[in-house]
């Protein structure tokens, strides 16, 4: 283990979180190298921080369960409808005919998050100002870039749309 340069300790608790899939089986040395180095590919690293693939990968096919146009655009306030009696925000401005219940907030919508990483997309000149969108929700650049040029990325999706 030590030629391995990991801590026993630590990298137990490692694999015992990530004990759903794992072997009951005792680890010999080289079946612990084995599991590390699968655990590692196992992670997508986005804006420097490392997330569980299949979790990415499966935010990747929520957003393209449906057959959305994504383009990418520069992320804009959009107004937004208040509820006069609730405070409760809507981006259904057709609700703004109801003007005894509904009022017009000019650019009251000041942020969205990445569908996929959570990470924010606001008026910006850097990063945050600029993603892919269908229209509804957002996809960060680096996130685009990242998985959906990725092969094994793409090919679940063609299957979840023919
Ligand atoms: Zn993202």
């Amino acid at each position: 283990m030590r030629e391995l340069g990991g801590d026993v300790r630590r990298l137990r608790k490692q694999f015992e979180r990530e004990a759903e899939r794992a072997q009951p089986a005792v680890a010999t040395g080289s079946d612990l190298s084995r599991r590390l180095r699968s655990s590692i590919t196992e992670t997508v690293q986005i804006h420097g921080l490392w997330w569980n693939a299949d979790y990415i990968h499966d935010g990747v096919k929520r957003c393209r369960r449906h057959n959305w146009h994504w383009h990418k655009a520069s992320w804009k306030s959009r107004d937004a409808v208040v509820n006069r009696r609730t405070g409760r925000i809507s981006l259904d401005l057709s609700l703004a005919e109801d003007s005894a219940n509904f009022e017009v907030v000019k650019d009251g919508w000041k942020k969205d998050r990445c569908a996929i990483c959570s990470w924010e997309l606001f008026e910006s000149e850097d990063l945050h100002g600029t993603g892919h969108t269908n229209g509804r929700e957002w996809v960060c650049m680096e996130c685009y870039e990242k998985l959906w040029q990725r092969p094994d990325f793409i090919s679940s999706s063609y299957s979840d749309i023919t």
